[in-house]
């Protein structure tokens, strides 16, 4: 049998009130998000088709953020980075410090697709996705209530300090493996909340928060985009099971809880290697997160 799989995670960080006020539509978007890409890679479609179209449905859904629903930097606007990496071929594209484009991930592969280069940023990536056409959308399609609230609250002098060790991540990925044995990786984020206008996370970051290798495995990540970026965490997730020859929950399980034990910030990871097994693995009290093996149940899961 050919194995397929896919994973999704939709951020990993603390628990919050917003988290139990809208956990079954939460739980609702990461079911879908697995659906679609499942049932791409069920008609024998590339994982890289069901990533994308897995992170398009969640940057669409504004309880997540990336797209719609992004944090807003401390300017008060939306800057997205997203990645995206085909584990076949190496191949990978990344676009960060994107306005207006309705889904950066879609940007992401046209740039590894039709530019000869992996990563563009700000006013040339906008300017790929206007000339090809990419569905783009005015400033107030970006913005909800939740993340104005959030500004507004971390911008409040006494409770910086407190929104800054509370941490909330809402960032989206996903990996797959089609039946072809193929893997992909795709990540998606609105970065986080009232950081410096032109900060740069992980998630456009090959090998911190997007990686994707056939004879290893594909992950996403998802937590303090800082230090996914200097511990370089997907890449070493891949490197350890080749090294190391181990599962890939093993590798997962390694990095997070081993190699950055004395991490000080949220850490979570999805992933699935080239026989369909997949690593889920996370720091933080919660992490969003959906699964479905060939034609198995799906699992959606927050916490522990
Ligand atoms: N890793 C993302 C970033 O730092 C945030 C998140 O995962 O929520 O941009």
């Amino acid at each position: 049998m050919e194995n397929f799989s896919i994973v999704v995670h939709g951020g990993a960080g603390e628990d919050s009130e917003f988290i139990h006020l809208n956990e079954s539509a939460i739980k609702t978007g990461l079911e879908d998000a697995v659906n679609v890409g499942q049932e791409k890679l069920k008609q024998g479609g590339s994982a890289m088709d069901a990533v994308e179209n897995a992170v398009r449905l969640l940057e669409n859904n504004p309880l997540f953020n990336s797209g719609r629903g992004s944090v807003l930097n401390n300017e008060g606007e939306v800057e997205m980075d997203a990645s995206i990496m085909d584990g076949k071929n190496n191949g990978a594209g990344a676009v960060a410090l994107v306005r207006n484009v309705k889904n950066p991930i879609s940007l992401a592969r046209h740039i590894m697709e039709n530019t000869p280069h992996v990563f563009l940023a700000g006013q040339g990536a906008f300017k790929i996705a206007k000339e090809s056409g990419l569905e783009l959308e005015v400033d107030s399609y970006f913005i909800t209530q939740h993340q104005v609230d959030r500004y507004i609250k971390s911008r409040k002098k006494d409770d910086v300090d407190n929104f800054i060790k509370k941490r909330v991540h809402g960032t989206v990925g996903a990996v797959a493996l089609d039946k072809a044995g193929n893997l992909a990786a795709a990540t998606s984020t609105g970065g986080t909340t009232n950081c410096l206008s032109g900060r740069i996370g992980d998630s456009c970051i090959i090998g911190a928060g997007c990686y994707a290798n056939n004879s290893t495995c594909a992950v996403s990540g998802t937590g303090d985009g800082e230090l996914l970026i200097t511990n370089v965490i997907a890449y070493s997730i891949s490197t350890y099971m080749e090294f190391k020859n181990c599962t890939v929950q093993e590798a997962c399980d390694y990095v997070i809880h081993q190699r950055n034990k004395n991490i000080n910030g949220d850490i979570g990871v999805i992933a699935v290697d080239a026989k369909g097994e997949l690593g889920i693995c996370f720091n933080s009290e919660r992490m969003h997160r959906a699964w479905k093996t060939n034609d198995e149940k799906l699992t959606v899961k927050i916490y522990k």
